[in-house]
């Protein structure tokens, strides 16, 4: 029998990925602090609770698809969501966390022998809804092992090591993922005023050694076309980058170029709205250049 899986968080991501669960036979429960969140996911056929407590009581895996760490630590550490959280259950954090958050956080539910793996995913939206992300997973190999049935109907499933390696392989990624963002930004930039056609850069990097993730997807989808709706915002971007480079910074090693790519979308998101998508980078910086 399929073990039964409470889902906190339903937002961009956590919507697709439960509905996904509930396709694949699973008894789901969502929460999620948003009314319109949790009426989106119950339209698709999700039960849904009125606090992660109740969505929780009676469950053997619960997954976590939060903004950030912070927001984890406050779910994980409510009494009541505690207190119902079965021994011998486990946590998995699909969120783009803090990976020192997560191992505290793995070492506090120990002790009750409440397991904690991290799971977080790269593909977007897309990615969510056609489950195809890629699952980043830190854990113990048998934790790992247990839990791919059920991680394998979102997407691929890669064991990146021990708990919270997930978590930091994901903000490296990440950080990556917006420095070529910015860098793809300025060169086309560049090649326009230049009189090149963006389309056509972007197409011949496309088979050059210039690509990434920046050129093949989020300019020709998102930028291009200039809708800028990847469904990924800016602040969870910078947030995932700051991770990273604060990782870095702790264990010594040099960043210099992260550290200006950050203080930049720093910069940027000042200047933005809130709820700015990250794509807008894009925009942002062509209108940082004289005209
Ligand atoms: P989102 O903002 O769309 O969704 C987050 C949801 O969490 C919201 O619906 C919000 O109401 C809910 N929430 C906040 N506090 C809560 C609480 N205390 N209890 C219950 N629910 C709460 O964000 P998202 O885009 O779905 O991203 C979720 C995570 O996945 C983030 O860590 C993000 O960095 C990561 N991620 C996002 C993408 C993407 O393309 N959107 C891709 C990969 C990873």
């Amino acid at each position: 029998e399929l073990p039964s899986v409470s889902f906190v968080g339903l937002g961009n991501m956590g919507a697709p990925m439960s509905v996904r669960l509930l396709r694949a036979g699973y008894a789901v429960t969502g929460f999620d602090l948003s009314a319109d969140a949790r009426a989106a996911v119950a339209f698709a056929g999700v039960r849904t609770a009125e606090t992660a407590a109740d969505a929780v009581r009676g469950t053997d895996i619960m997954i976590l698809m939060l903004p950030s760490s912070s927001v984890v630590e406050a779910v994980l550490g409510d009494p009541a969501v505690a207190a119902a959280l079965a021994d011998g259950s486990t946590v998995v954090d699909m969120s783009s966390s803090d990976p020192l958050s997560t191992r505290r956080l793995a070492t506090e539910l120990e002790s009750r022998s409440v397991r904690l793996v991290d799971a977080p995913v790269s593909g977007g939206v897309k990615g969510a809804e056609n489950g195809t992300l890629t699952i980043m997973v830190g854990g113990a190999e048998v934790d790992v092992g247990r839990l791919a049935p059920l991680l394998q109907n979102m997407g691929t499933v890669r064991r990146a090591g021990g708990v919270g390696a997930g978590h930091a392989l994901k903000a490296i990624n990440n950080l990556l993922s917006a420095t070529h963002l910015l860098a793809t930004a300025e060169g086309v930039l560049a090649g326009e005023r230049f009189g090149l056609d963006p389309a056509v850069m972007v197409e011949l990097i496309n088979s050059s050694s210039g690509r990434s993730g920046s050129t093949d997807n989020k300019f020709p989808n998102f930028v291009l076309p200039g809708s800028y709706d990847s469904g990924f915002g800016m602040n969870l971007m910078l947030k995932d980058m700051r991770i990273a480079v604060g990782l870095a910074h702790q264990l010594g090693a040099a960043s210099p170029l992260a550290d200006s790519a950050v203080a930049i979308w720093a910069r940027a998101l000042e200047e933005l709205p809130d709820t700015a998508d990250h794509t807008e980078i894009a925009r942002w910086a062509a209108l940082q250049s004289a005209d």
